[in-house]
């Protein structure tokens, strides 16, 4: 949690300054108390129901940040063998992992296999029976569930749109029965549930209620034809508030509203939410220098030592990111583009925002960092992935040691 304290900005207990000089920058830093508190948000919401949530590790895979998501009891959501390796090692149980991706390969279905996640969320016809050969190499049947795109729009940006008709995720809402009743001549395939997952960054409850209805029928539709689902599995999207205007519904609202539609099935299936960004964005932020200021043609610029490397958001998806100086500075504000040092126009942080005039050698908070930021990063331009930090309460824990040049020749032959 942030908060100013006299003029200097706190995660927590921790003054954010003592971060920089101590770690250096830029660097990602996260409270743990605020992802602690994000999950009790979704247990509470699901107190009383037979389910659980599984957090959406593509978002921040981390190993510690993992291991202490672990310990909280939940489950995971992976999207590749890597995913599943990284889970096992931070203590996740094989029987919360559910695995989605339009693109799972043979070796990724074996690992699963062996490894006994809970189920597959399966994706094509083709995959389907992939799953159906590799099971039977290794003498182990294969749970799944359905990913269903129930073809609804969820209102965000077009990047993370994946329930909409002619997105490449899912089974087509129309062909739902066909690939069950597809599954059910299949020998080595245990139906299991039903899934479907329709976007993110979503802050309105419509559309997953539009697409909890729209499973319920297909869910009848399947049991009606013989077939018994364990497991609905209502997936992630879940928004979170990056502008002061924007709104987000809490999970309670969310959970309540979904499963107010699914009712009818209380008695006899589980209940599973992959929230991802809605437990770890705003527990994330990046900590980063300016380095220098100019100003070219009129524009203000503040030239940062984080660059889209470190993270993409901004240019990938026209994110918006508040950015706060670490110290309060009283200077009028100006209208400032905040940039990183890569050699890319789309280098950016933040357009057009509103800041006091900064000094060189100051640093700045992008905030809301902690979802799809380090877990995105890259290389790029031959710059070393960067330190991330955990703090707890008024402890600074090293959870990702700044990569060395060294590093960069890993591997390379
Ligand atoms: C990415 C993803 C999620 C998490 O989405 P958020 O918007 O981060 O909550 C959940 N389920 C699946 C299948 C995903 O691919």
């Amino acid at each position: 949690m942030l908060q100013f304290k006299d003029d200097d900005l706190y995660i927590d207990q921790v003054k954010l300054y003592e971060i920089a000089v101590k770690y250096g920058t830029s660097v990602y830093v996260y409270s743990k108390n605020q992802i602690v508190q994000n999950i009790e948000n979704y247990k509470k919401a699901l107190k009383n129901k037979d389910g659980f949530i599984c957090f959406a590790c593509k978002t921040n895979s981390n190993a510690t940040i993992l291991k202490n998501i672990s310990k909280l009891g939940v489950g995971a959501d992976v999207t590749s063998g890597g995913e599943i390796y990284r889970c096992l090692h931070a203590g996740f149980d094989p029987l919360k992992i559910v695995y989605a991706g339009v693109g799972k390969t043979e070796e990724e279905i074996e690992y699963a296999l062996k490894n006994k996640v809970l189920m597959f969320n399966v994706e094509s016809f083709e995959e389907l029976d992939l799953i159906n050969k590799v099971a039977d190499k290794v003498k182990i049947k294969a749970k799944i569930s359905f990913r269903i795109n129930p073809y609804v729009d969820p209102e965000t940006h077009d990047y993370v749109v994946t329930g909409k008709k002619g997105t490449k995720f899912g089974i087509p809402y129309k062909d739902a029965l066909k690939a069950y009743l597809y599954a059910k001549k299949k020998k080595n395939i245990i139906i299991s549930g039903i899934h479907s997952h329709i976007g993110s960054q979503i802050l309105k409850i419509a559309p997953f209620e539009l697409a909890a209805q729209k499973i319920k029928r297909i869910v009848n539709e399947v049991e009606k034809n013989g077939m018994k689902l364990e497991y609905i599995n209502c997936g992630g999207g879940l928004g979170i508030e990056y502008e002061k205007s924007q709104k987000a519904p809490s999970p309670e609202k969310l959970v309540s509203k979904v499963l107010q539609i699914f009712d009818v099935f209380y008695k006899n299936k589980k209940f599973i939410f992959e929230p991802g960004r809605s437990i770890i964005a705003n527990a994330g932020h990046l900590l980063t220098k300016v380095i220098y200021r100019k100003i070219s043609d009129k524009k203000n610029f503040l030239i940062t030592d984080a660059g889209m490397n470190d993270l993409i958001r901004p240019t990938l998806y026209k994110a918006y990111h508040e950015i706060i100086p670490i110290k309060k500075i009283n200077t009028k504000k100006v209208k400032t583009d905040v940039v990183g040092p890569i050699c890319e126009s789309g280098d950016f942080m933040g357009k057009d925002v509103m800041l006091p005039l900064i000094d060189q050698g100051e640093y700045l908070l992008i905030t809301c960092a902690g979802a799809y930021g380090a877990s995105m990063s890259s290389q790029y331009n031959s710059r070393p992935l960067i330190a991330e930090v955990l703090v707890e309460n008024d402890k600074i824990v090293l959870i990702r040691k700044r990569a060395s040049y060294n590093d960069l020749l890993l591997n390379e032959v």
